[in-house]
């Protein structure tokens, strides 16, 4: 098996064991899996991976941003992101950027900091989980992919044997949807299908790309 960053291995890492589908609604017990999205930079890459996850079953928790430079979520594509989240049965919380840990209606009441730094990381926030706070966030529970790299190594094996009694595996859609052996070659796939994105919103705009 391949540890690729693409959606191939991905089905594999979902489907590789045998955990429940938890969100942070609740304290993490043996046998839950708290599969976390931060959403960093496209929302039509969360929207692909929501969608395959809800095939296979599995439920995840999308963190998006409400200052993105990338995506707009208060623009209709943004809005009409967020409804189908919901409608694939996934919870959506908010990718904040520090201080401004401000939650509305339509998020649930989960935070995740966008790079965070080590002072805060991990301290409680009023009013929401923090996902990055214990016992939600506890040494050797947790994976992340990050720039094309398992910090701790990919954890299929893990997964498939059971060997994590309970694990918060972070995983960027970004990095899976778009083709790439490299960050920066996934990263180029990324704008050219911005690009095409957004010579259509021209178009929907009314501007002349005749
Ligand atoms: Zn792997
Ligand atoms: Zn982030």
């Amino acid at each position: 098996m391949s540890c690729a960053f693409d959606l191939t291995h991905y089905r594999e890492l979902l489907t590789a064991g045998d955990y429940s589908w938890a969100t942070f609604d609740r304290e993490p017990r043996a046998g839950d899996l708290l599969l976390r999205h931060d959403v960093d930079l496209s929302l039509d890459a969360a929207l692909a991976m929501a969608r395959l996850e809800q095939e296979l079953g599995a439920r995840a928790t999308y963190f998006l941003m409400t200052e993105s430079r990338f995506y707009n979520l208060g623009s209709h594509a943004g809005r009409d992101a967020i409804a189908e989240l919901r409608e694939l049965g996934h919870a959506v919380g908010l990718h904040a950027v520090y201080p401004k840990a401000q939650l509305d209606e339509r998020f649930d009441p989960v935070i995740a900091w966008h790079n965070p730094d080590p002072e805060y990381m991990s301290e409680p926030i009023d009013g929401a989980v923090n996902v990055m706070q214990s016992p939600w966030f506890t040494p050797g529970h947790y994976r992340s992919d990050s720039n094309h790299h398992w910090r701790e190594g990919c954890p299929h094996d893990e997964l498939a044997s059971g060997a994590l009694d309970w694990l918060q595996l972070l995983v960027h859609p970004e990095i899976w949807v778009y083709e790439g052996t490299t960050m920066r070659e996934t990263m180029e796939a990324m704008l050219e299908a911005k690009r095409n994105e957004w010579v259509d919103a021209l178009i929907d705009d009314r501007i002349d790309m005749t």
